[in-house]
């Protein structure tokens, strides 16, 4: 692979990447830079912007006047869904080239980012572009005295707040900026400070589509920085988050201010369960990709891996055997099957958890350790041993590490359903069974938003996505995601005044 030119520097190679506000692109008002690095290699690749409070203050003006002014409110839903879908067009169009930037950033294999981060940003466009033309109120059916004609008015909420974070740059920025846009809202766009290089390229392809200026604006910059300035903004009527709990927690408090609207996708400590009568081959390999995709770097993970003591050894061996078979190498290299994690501070994190697990008592049963050389690799790895009082199964960990545990037969599905609902996490959990009746009971005493029978992460963008308890507010994707960006007005008019 030739490594992708760097966008965000038309004319200019070599240049750090800029923020796009008011649709020109522009450097930090306080000249800052952040570094990026390959994790693959840890070699600075690129420089961007460091924007703070002064051009999330510019950005913010920007999407308010070209929410209230201008082309924008003034567009047909059609012709909104014809540059969402122009959008989506230009992604297929760039989509090599935007591959190679999101492996170059993440160090995620370069297939994967092609068939999966790259095709479902274009897929997640397309569908929101349908939705443009379909959102609307209704009239209802009132009992008041006299003649009446009561109807509800559904409006876009305003400027709208994007923060997303590291794991699938390209996915997570459209899949708010998508939305957002199909709602009728602008927006300002926070990548993680770790990934702007696909953010700033789809910010050129924004502009390329004709998107009018202000209507998305991407600034760069620390979470601590521009993130909480964009949080605290009063111009900001919604805020859109995807991160860790602990700063969701911190969004909530600081979106108090003018009650912004919140929209938080948080972690996840999912349970996969598998019983004797399942496609055992099937299942164990979706259990093995549920954790290992994305070195694990998925708030949807399947960590916790529940297998019925007649097939304990079989399945949770078969899980470490495709552990020892994945090839851990650079996203680049036609072989890499599973990346770095995306920092050393996250390989450190994850390492300290497998750590914590043996001096409780847990044992490796594969992987467990850094890989030797540059970047920030480390084995695919399966614990065995694990029980639920371990940090190692109660946190999110965010790498590629599985707890296992048996379950047997005297178990009610009441009890096993509690053992996975015992998280404070409540996000994803997936079944395998060919008993229909028991999938079906499983599906309904699970706490967790996203429930998959006989099936790993099924993305869709038709089906809601989001948590119960700590692992988030509201539901992304399918109506309710697009309802999230607006808000609803109920009119009554007295026909007989
Ligand atoms: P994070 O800090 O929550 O980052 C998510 C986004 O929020 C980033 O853009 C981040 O900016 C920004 N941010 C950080 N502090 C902020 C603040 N005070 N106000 C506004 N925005 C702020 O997550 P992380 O540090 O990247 O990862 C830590 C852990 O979070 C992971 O180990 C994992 O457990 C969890 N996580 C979950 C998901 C998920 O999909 N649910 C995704 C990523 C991480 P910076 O990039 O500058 O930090
Ligand atoms: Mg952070």
């Amino acid at each position: 692979m030739t490594r992708p030119a760097l966008p965000g520097q038309p004319g200019q190679p070599g240049q750090p990447l800029r923020l796009l506000i008011d649709g020109a692109w522009q450097a930090a008002a306080s000249g800052a830079l952040l570094d990026v690095t390959d994790p693959c290699t840890g070699d600075v690749i690129a420089q961007a912007a460091a924007g703070d409070a002064a051009d999330i203050d510019a950005a913010v003006d920007a999407a308010r006047r070209a929410f209230e002014r201008g082309p924008w409110p003034a567009m047909k839903p059609a012709q909104r869904a014809r540059l969402l879908w122009r959008l989506a067009e230009l992604i297929d169009q760039h989509a090599d080239e935007l591959a190679a930037l999101e492996t170059l950033n993440t160090g995620k294999p370069l297939k994967m980012a092609r068939m999966f981060d790259v095709a479902l940003s274009a897929e997640c466009l397309r569908y929101h572009a349908g939705w443009c033309t379909k959102l609307s109120g209704e009239t209802r059916a009132t009992s008041l005295p006299g003649e009446w004609h009561t109807y509800t008015l559904r409006e876009p909420l305003g400027v709208a707040g994007l923060i997303v974070p590291w794991n699938v740059p390209l996915p997570m920025a459209v899949g708010k900026i998508a939305p957002a846009l199909a709602a009728g809202c602008t927006a300002v766009l926070k990548p993680a400070e770790l990934t702007p290089l696909t953010a700033v390229r789809l910010g050129e392809l924004i502009v390329e589509a004709g998107f009018p200026p202000g209507v998305v604006n991407i600034v760069t910059g620390l979470g601590t920085t521009a993130g909480q300035a964009l949080v605290d903004h009063p111009g900001v009527d919604k805020l859109s988050f995807t991160g860790s709990t602990a700063v969701g927690q911190r969004i909530l408090a600081s979106a108090a201010g003018n009650l912004k609207r919140l929209s938080l996708e948080l972690g996840g400590k999912s349970p996969v369960f598998i019983f004797p009568d399942a496609d055992l081959e099937r299942a164990t390999d979706a259990a093995a990709r549920g954790i290992f995709a994305n070195a694990g770097q998925v708030c949807a993970a399947g960590s916790r891996l529940f297998v019925h003591e007649s097939v304990f050894e079989r399945v949770v061996q078969g899980v470490a055997d495709r552990a020892r078979r994945l090839r851990v190498a650079p996203g680049h290299l036609p072989e890499s099957e599973m990346g770095p994690l995306i920092s050393q501070r996250q390989r450190e994190r994850v390492l300290a958890y497998v750590a914590g697990g043996i001096a409780e008592g847990a044992d490796v049963l594969t992987g467990g350790a850094a890989l030797p050389g540059a970047g920030y690799f480390m084995q695919p790895t399966v614990m065995a041993r694990t029980r639920a009082d371990m940090a190692l199964v109660r946190e999110e960990i965010f790498g590629p590490v599985l707890s296992t545990f048996a379950f047997g037969d005297e178990e009610e599905l009441d009890t096993l359903a509690a053992r996975g609902n015992d998280t404070a996490y409540g996000l994803s959990a997936s079944v395998w069974t060919r008993d229909l009746s028991r999938a079906h009971r499983m599906a309904r005493r699970l706490k967790a938003g996203n429930i998959r029978v006989n099936a790993a992460v099924a993305p869709d963008f038709a089906m809601p996505f989001g948590g119960m308890k700590l692992s988030g507010w509201g539901r992304e994707n399918g109506r309710e995601g697009v309802e999230s960006f607006t808000e609803l007005k109920s009119v009554a008019i007295d026909l007989n005044p």
